[in-house]
């Protein structure tokens, strides 16, 4: 299919009760114990020829050594067909799953039609899993329309996650993971308001981090959004622990090589439970997750990670705290150019992707809000920038839009979140100057559930920010896009309730960008 096929979105549709059914109540169950599918299917980065699809083992969801129950390799079969029906089976193929992935599953599923939905089903010990949809990425040369969806920050304390579902619901081509899709910390003893409780412990070890994972994945809306399309994952930092850069702790009392344990075991427990290739497989304590993905003609992903390659924390506070805050702006640390939120590698990297790249639409699919931020302290009101994200990190953002614009990248776009809300930004060739160029347009969305910042406090510094365009951090949701050669159309969702399990959703904002012509207008 070198265009789009009209017909796709209704093909969809007609199945996705069947699929969405199959989903909640997976029909092969066998006389309900030891069912091994209890984590639900995925699927992920898409190619033209295949994708990535995606489960793990585990008849026992938490035990105390994270093994899901299982302790020796078991064989598992899978299925590809044309069909949501699984009649007209077009591949099929054995993998084994090992103790060593904790029972997880990775195929790199190739030799597919570009641009068509799939679907997939797993058999293993005895059972069927659900039927997951897949879809190829488009041929290499097609110019075509998509929608797409991107959430990040989903607490599982904090409420439900009813914009997974809403989002599912949607139909998306392909959805974006930006980061906090576990959270290592306990805080709903804090909170009494939070409906539900994490069942283990913080997370130190492997064995923690698969228990946060499995907990998570049991989730019935985030089973779903999986299940009905192909995901792309990037992380944050409470996939490891709050506000951690690279080898070091936000505690200035744990150790480097004791952090890095740590890290390594909540980037392996990632890779077990997210569809990833095997190029992210962890190597000794690293793993590598930055990457690029071509949707045809119409974009190119430019998928970053955030944390690993961080130079230590910025204006470290004088009682040795690591943690993100608001630093004087004059704090040597936010610009010196000698420091890196990438790392040089993934710089350079990036330098070249947006060289290379052959997308009518440049989207860096990233963690965390990019445009400068002039705020306040909550507490003393000092005004500076935010030390953890972007804004700790200035002349890392200079060098990138510098890069996009040396390379005259078509139509950039970055997507972000972390924030727990939502913004739209103006991205100018230089930061202090309003008047500059426009080098990007910004879509941060909200979290799925996690708390937002003090609405009245960041509304009262916009003024201090005229590059932003919007600000709302009352709701919590998604960003739905819909994405063609000329055009890009961004929702701004949002549900009734978090703490309401069937929350329903309406939009709060619409946003458009012209190709041609960066920053968002209201639409
Ligand atoms: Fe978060
Ligand atoms: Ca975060």
């Amino acid at each position: 299919m070198t265009d789009f096929n009209p017909d796709r979105r209704r093909i969809i549709t007609g199945v996705a009760g069947a699929t969405l059914l199959s989903i909640l109540s997976p029909f092969a169950r066998s006389a309900g114990v030891d069912y091994p599918f209890t984590l639900g299917v995925a699927s992920g980065d898409p190619l033209p020829d295949g994708f990535v699809i995606w489960t793990r083992l585990a008849p026992k969801v938490m035990t105390p050594s994270g093994d899901g129950g299982l302790n020796k390799p078991v064989e598992v079969r899978w299925k590809i067909a044309s069909d949501a029906a699984m009649v007209h089976v077009v591949r099929t193929g054995q993998a084994t799953a090992h103790p060593r992935l904790a029972h997880s599953v990775h195929v790199e599923v190739s030799g597919l039609q570009p641009g068509r939905p799939y679907w997939y089903q797993f058999e293993s010990l005895g059972a069927q899993s659900a039927v997951g949809q897949a879809c190829t990425a488009p041929l290499a040369s097609a110019m075509v329309s998509a929608r797409f969806g991107f959430v990040s920050c989903s607490h599982w304390e904090a409420g439900y996650f009813s914009a997974y579902r809403h989002l599912a619901a949607e139909r998306p081509d392909l959805v974006f993971f930006l980061g906090d899709y576990i959270y290592e910390m306990n805080v709903s003893a804090e909170n009494p308001r939070f409906p539900r409780h994490h069942a283990t412990p913080d997370p130190m070890d492997l064995a923690g981090y698969r228990n946060r994972y499995a907990q998570y994945k049991t989730d019935p809306d985030l089973q779903a959004l999986h299940a009905c399309a192909p995901s792309v994952a990037t992380w944050d930092d409470h996939e490891v622990q709050n506000d951690y850069a690279a080898q070091w702790s936000q505690d200035p009392n744990v150790p480097v090589d004791s952090f890095l344990r740590r890290r390594a075991a909540a980037y392996q427990a990632f890779y077990e439970h997210m569809p990833l290739r095997a190029s992210s497989l962890p190597k000794g304590q690293e793993m590598r997750i930055y990457r690029n993905l071509d949707y045809g003609r119409l974009a190119r992903f430019h998928v970053l990670d955030g944390r690993q390659y961080r130079s230590e924390q910025p204006c470290i506070q004088a009682n040795g705290s690591r943690r993100g805050h608001v630093a004087p702006s004059d704090c040597p640390d936010l610009r010196d150019p000698k420091r890196t939120m990438l790392g040089w590698e993934q710089e350079t990297w990036l330098d070249r992707s947006f060289a290379e790249s052959p997308g009518q639409w440049n989207v860096i699919a990233q963690d965390l809000l990019v445009a400068p931020l002039e705020q306040r302290d909550l507490k003393t009101q000092a005004q500076g920038h935010w030390t953890d994200g972007w804004d700790g990190y200035m002349t890392t953002r200079e060098r990138v839009l510098a890069s996009l614009q040396r390379h005259q990248t078509r139509n950039p776009v970055f997507w972000g979140g972390d924030i727990h809300s939502f913004w739209t930004t103006d991205l100018h060739a230089d930061a202090g100057n309003p008047d500059s160029a426009i080098v990007a347009t910004e879509f941060v969305g909200t979290s799925v559930t996690s708390s937002g910042p003090p609405f009245e406090a960041f509304n009262s510094i916009l003024g201090l920010n005229p590059h932003v365009k919007f600000f709302d951090s009352r709701q919590r949701g998604y960003v739905a896009v819909d994405l063609n050669e000329q055009q890009m159309q961004t929702r701004f969702q949002v549900v009734s309730d978090v703490l309401d399990p069937a929350a329903s959703v309406s939009t709060l904002k619409r946003f458009v960008v012209e190709a041609g012509k960066a920053g968002a207008v209201a639409g």
